[in-house]
């Protein structure tokens, strides 16, 4: 997606080789015509699936997830990181490792909400070493729903995320594949996302 390099090349701050700084645009404050954007885009690049469901994981993913879900027409649905008193209800939950809080946490979602009539479309920020992504991915798998795709904003393809989640069979799709970075220097895999 051209529009999301530019603004990644413009405005994203490379903090070090491995971390990219986007929250001027992107997941602190957000804009909101790109975002929505972002959801047509995951539309016409998953048009020929059948959707009913789009998951993802607060707080940063839930932007985009929910801009999927209005050009989709189907809800969303976000993990949660903490059990809330609210959330008394079954969940599925999964293990995360995060990548930038360097800590493990619990993510759950009711069961009320997804089961084997669904058929899931993934969608998150970023997609980095994929921890966060197989996590949803086992709830997805748990839930008994059939997994459609992934859908990633910003992919950092040196490292391991898409060939763990690729391994597992799973079709992802990422609208900007950042290549290599270094400070003030990205370098994008530029690749047409096929609409069939
Ligand atoms: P993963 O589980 O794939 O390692 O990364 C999961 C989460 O870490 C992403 O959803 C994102 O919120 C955060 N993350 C990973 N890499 C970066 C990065 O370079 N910049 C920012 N802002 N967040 C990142």
């Amino acid at each position: 997606m051209k529009e999301l390099q530019e603004r990644i090349r413009q405005e994203g701050l490379i903090l070090s080789d491995t971390v990219l700084k986007v929250d001027s645009f992107l997941n602190h404050q957000v804009d909101t015509k790109l975002a929505l954007a972002i959801g047509q885009e995951f539309k016409r690049i998953f048009q020929d699936k059948t959707i009913t469901k789009v998951l993802t994981i607060e707080a940063s993913g839930i932007q985009f997830a929910m801009a999927a879900g209005i050009a989709l027409d189907v809800p969303f649905i976000y993990a949660k990181k903490k059990k809330a008193v609210t959330l008394a209800e079954s969940v599925y939950s999964a293990p995360v490792h995060s990548f930038t809080r360097q800590e493990t946490y619990q993510v759950s979602i009711s069961q009320k909400y997804l089961g084997p009539e669904d058929k899931v479309l993934i969608v998150d920020d970023f997609l980095a070493t994929g921890a966060a992504l197989v996590g949803l991915v086992d709830i997805v798998r748990e839930s008994g729903a059939e997994l459609v795709g992934v859908g990633c904003v910003i992919e950092k393809s040196f490292q391991e995320g898409r060939g763990l989640l690729e391994a597992k069979g799973i079709e992802v799709h990422s609208l900007a594949r950042i290549a290599s970075m270094s400070p003030g220097q990205v370098h994008f895999i530029d690749e047409l996302i096929p609409t069939t």
